[in-house]
């Protein structure tokens, strides 16, 4: 069993689409590990994407995530992190494959609905920056 950290995005939150994304996930089979809603500060948001600090998105890209309530989530099932991120889609929606969820309801590459580990070292250093073992469902 493996595990990854799920994002749904300020836009995503803020078009509605919460239900819509866990209804995919759990119908994919993942099963939800750990959830809750929170509102990251700069500096929290800066953390987070702490290794894309020298791209020229990253300003613009920590505002956004700032920018509203997000819901993370600790999916877990086997390959989870690969298959997460296929139904995300291509982190650019224009280049997304159908059926995915950022070509269904992402506006631009920026502003692109969810988040996805892409990577086991990437998904351990994610799930623990926002959840701790307690909050975890074992
Ligand atoms: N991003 C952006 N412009 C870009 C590339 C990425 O604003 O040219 C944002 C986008 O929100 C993306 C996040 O930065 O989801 C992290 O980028 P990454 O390359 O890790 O894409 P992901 O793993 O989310 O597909
Ligand atoms: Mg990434």
């Amino acid at each position: 069993m493996e595990r990854t950290l799920s994002i749904i995005k300020p836009d995503g939150v803020k078009k509605g689409l919460i239900g819509e994304i866990i209804k995919r996930f759990e119908q994919e089979g993942f099963k939800i590990a750990a959830m809750k809603m929170i509102w990251m500060n700069k500096k929290q948001a800066e953390g987070f994407y702490a290794v894309h600090k020298d791209k020229p998105f990253y300003n613009s890209l920590t505002d956004f995530m700032s920018s509203g309530p997000v819901v993370v989530m600790v999916l877990e099932g086997d390959n989870v992190i690969k298959r997460n991120r296929e139904i995300m889609g291509a982190t650019d929606p224009k280049k997304a494959a159908d059926g995915t969820i950022r070509k269904m309801y992402a506006d631009n590459v920026e502003q692109n609905i969810v988040h996805g580990s892409d990577a086991p070292e990437t998904a351990k250093f994610e799930i623990s920056y926002f959840f701790n073992s307690l909050e975890i469902v074992d």
